[in-house]
């Protein structure tokens, strides 16, 4: 069986967005230059069943496990309710997360009093998936804790040392966002365990 490599690390985000664009174009059937990196997936007419088959297949493609939640459900996970939605609108603190986290968005589709029902579609922005994908590839291992030797793609959610043949799980899209969070929180001041605000 051939070995499948991982992409390396710093893969660059136009090169990520060529590899998306074909998975995308193949699965929905439509041209490759129709996947754009504004476009959102659901105007490209994804349903669901297209979405999960994409994301099995950008997992295949990069060696990596994608987010199940949306950054917001896991952020509200990690520092509670209310923190950066509110009533059904972002905070202004879920406004600078969401800011941060998907910089090639235009800043208006996710500002202070955004209506959380509206995000959908913005997750689903080719540009955004590049992104979870480019952060998902900086965290992917590559090297054999037991013998340093590279890292290939294993079964499915694993990776595997060429040389020795031990196994590794995968991180998984949502404990590296949860991770993103926290570190933000962190650098905005917050407290350092994630919590934010309190007593
Ligand atoms: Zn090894």
């Amino acid at each position: 069986m051939s070995e499948v490599f991982i992409p390396p690390a710093d893969l660059p985000e136009r090169e990520i967005l060529t590899r998306l664009a074909t998975i995308v174009a193949s699965s929905l059937r439509i041209d490759p230059a129709d996947v754009r990196a504004d476009t959102s997936l659901d105007a490209l007419g994804a349903e669901s069943i297209d979405l999960v088959e994409i994301t099995l297949d950008v997992e295949h493609a990069f060696t990596v496990l994608m987010p199940e939640r949306t950054i917001l459900d896991l952020a509200s996970e990690v520092a509670g309710d209310g923190v950066f939605e509110h009533d059904g609108v972002l905070t202004d603190l879920g406004s600078a997360l969401l800011r941060d986290r998907m910089p090639a968005v235009d800043s208006s589709l996710v500002g202070a009093g955004t209506p959380v029902a509206r995000l959908p579609r913005v997750f689903l922005r080719v540009d955004v998936w590049v992104r979870v994908i480019a952060g998902l590839l900086a965290a992917t291992p590559r090297a054999c804790d037991r013998c340093g030797a590279r890292l290939v793609q294993g079964p499915p959610t694993r990776v595997k040392c060429r040389a020795c043949g031990l196994e590794f799980t995968l991180p998984t899209g949502d404990e590296i966002a949860r991770t993103w969070v926290r570190d933000w929180l962190v650098a905005h001041g917050a407290r350092k365990d994630g919590v934010v605000g309190g007593p």
